[in-house]
């Protein structure tokens, strides 16, 4: 007679160890805080990944704990190649460092739990498994899609719950002997079977467990025997996660809301092994509104989904972070203003205090975080981190901002940190787009848009402005008082026809304003309708430079 092991090991005839020997090798952590960051290496990070990361790290690091990368390559079709190398640039980037993981070079692993690597752990997935045959809680199955599209069809059409579970499953009631004989079958098919677990659940069972975030929580338990491994040997996210955090031992599993749902299921695969399952955290979704509807943000249809959005478009690392912090923890925002030398690591994050139900993803909000984070800020850090950003995506505005650093700060720091601080930088590109024009070069080339802003204006007459010019750079003083300087510029430019104010616009019939030839000013200097303070501009351009850039009326 065939006995549950002799299929155990026909299935598994390599695999001699059980979970215990496993157990062993990779012992109880003596740090009793640990979690991890599983992403997948598709070539794309969810914006929600990074939140879910920063999360885990944080809660481990603020009680010193481990925090371990692990890579979800399981799904093999969708691997992007260097993805792995991306995550972890990413993480180093967003500041979140990781305690053990394959992060040396080549991928190499770092810690006492590895690898670290899912493809590379088939074996500890085959112990689990051949355990649980060998116990009769999994079995082969070899339906194929159209069996199951079959069922499926039935259910519907009799109004039964979908899933493979009970007499749906055309193996899960086979004896061993049965069994043995598939196996041995010459069809090649045969050989082509998945494992499923043989769930304990029913349709009429609930189950109740604890979340940290959430609380109780009671669901219809699970029923359906799910795949564990699949037929090219690699194991199912569910069976994966039961393996691998178990081994790693971690304490604290922070993941999506979207794995809530599979609790149940995890639960019942935790005590099929014998184990005791970790904690559980499940996160906030994270919402956008479209057209008045929350719904989820999608890979597909919101370039904001990916995180490498934010870094094409300007965004400061620090303000992801701290934006999505705002998003899950409704007092972030009050500590910071309470304590606004205090950065988004002083605070403390409470897995209990989150935001449970869902977050709402607003980019004009998070401009606005952001716009507070870099005009917090000190100039020297603005310097240095916008030389960062400006070197990987505008490598000769970096070089320029490096051949005068001191220009640069001076130009950058413009009105920072004064009473009437414009507030000027949301994003980097903010910072590029108004830092150009103060480079002589990089002027050269944006002279070409002047004209086109000139026209139709009164600036763009030449000989006027030509002869204001002549006179202008004559009396033009910058260590003058700012009163002063405006003061003499309304004077010189009544005489070419500019309204000093309003009420000499009304009264004298005067035909253009002091704004008019402020725009004059702006854009002959700066080629840009909108730049800081026109007189602050002058000072850090330096008097040889306006005047070159002023005698300049024809370019
Ligand atoms: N690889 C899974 C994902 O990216 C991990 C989920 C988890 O944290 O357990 O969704």
């Amino acid at each position: 007679m065939i006995t549950r092991n002799d299929i155990a090991d026909m299935i598994f005839p390599d695999v001699k160890e059980t979970i215990a020997d496993l157990e062993k090798k990779f012992p109880e952590r003596t740090n009793p805080i640990s979690s991890r960051f599983a992403p997948s290496p598709t070539g794309f990070l969810h914006i929600g990944a990074i939140f879910a990361s920063f999360t885990a790290w944080k809660f481990c690091s603020q009680n010193n704990g481990i925090f371990v990368l692990r890579i979800e390559d399981t799904d093999q079709k969708r691997e992007v190649a260097g993805s792995i190398n991306e995550i972890i640039e990413l993480l180093k980037t967003f500041n979140i460092p990781i305690t053990e993981g394959p992060i040396w070079e080549n991928n190499a692993n770092v810690g006492d739990y590895w690898p670290y690597i899912q493809s590379q752990r088939k074996y500890f997935y085959q112990v689990f498994a051949k355990q649980l045959i060998s116990e009769w809680k999994a079995y082969p199955c070899r339906m194929t899609e159209e069996e199951i599209d079959e069922v499926r069809k039935q259910q519907e059409k009799t109004k039964k719950t979908p899933g493979i579970y009970g007499n749906y499953s055309k193996r899960r009631n086979m004896s061993a002997d049965e069994i043995q004989k598939k196996l041995m079958s010459s069809d090649e098919d045969a050989k082509q079977f998945v494992i499923r677990f043989r769930s304990p659940g029913d349709l009429t069972k609930r189950v109740v467990f604890e979340d940290i975030l959430r609380g109780k929580i009671e669901m219809m338990d699970n029923y359906n025997d799910i795949v564990l491994l699949k037929t090219d040997g690699l194991p199912t996210y569910h069976l994966a996660h039961i393996v691998d955090d178990h081994l790693m031992r971690m304490s604290h599993i922070i993941r999506a809301e979207e794995r809530m749902p599979s609790v149940p299921l995890h639960l019942q695969l935790f005590a099929a092994c014998g184990l005791t399952p970790p904690k559980y955290c499940h996160l906030a979704q994270i919402l956008k509104l479209d057209e008045g509807k929350k719904r989820k943000l999608s890979k597909r249809k919101d370039p904001e989904a990916n995180v490498a959005y934010f870094f094409e478009n300007g965004y400061a690392v620090q303000w992801i972070l701290e934006y999505l912090i705002n998003l899950i923890d409704s007092k972030f925002e009050d500590r910071q203003k309470a304590n606004p030398e205090k950065t988004y690591l002083d605070f403390e994050i409470k897995l209990e205090d989150m935001n449970k139900a869902w977050a709402l993803f607003d980019l004009v909000k998070l401009q606005s975080v952001n716009n507070g984070y870099l005009s917090r800020i000190s100039t020297d850090e603005l310097y240095e981190q916008s030389l960062t950003r400006a070197k990987k995506y505008r490598p000769e505005l970096a070089k320029l901002m490096e051949s005068d650093v001191v220009y640069t700060k001076a130009a950058l720091n413009i009105e920072r940190h004064t009473p009437k601080d414009p507030k000027r930088f949301s994003t980097y590109a903010d910072i590029e787009n108004q830092l150009r024009f103060f480079y002589d070069s990089e002027r050269e080339k944006m002279s070409g848009n002047v004209e086109a802003l000139k026209s139709g204006n009164v600036i763009a007459d030449k000989e006027l402005m030509k002869k204001f010019v002549a006179e202008y750079i004559q009396v033009l003083d910058l260590s003058m008082p700012v009163e002063d300087w405006f003061n003499q510029l309304k004077e010189i430019g009544k005489k070419y026809g500019f309204a000093g104010n309003n009420a000499e616009f009304k009264e004298w019939g005067y035909i253009w304003k002091i704004g008019d030839l402020a725009m004059f000013l702006r854009l002959q200097l700066c080629c840009a309708t909108q730049t800081p303070d026109l007189f602050s501009v002058m000072q850090v351009m330096g008097k040889e430079r306006v005047v070159k850039r002023m005698n300049g009326v024809n370019s």
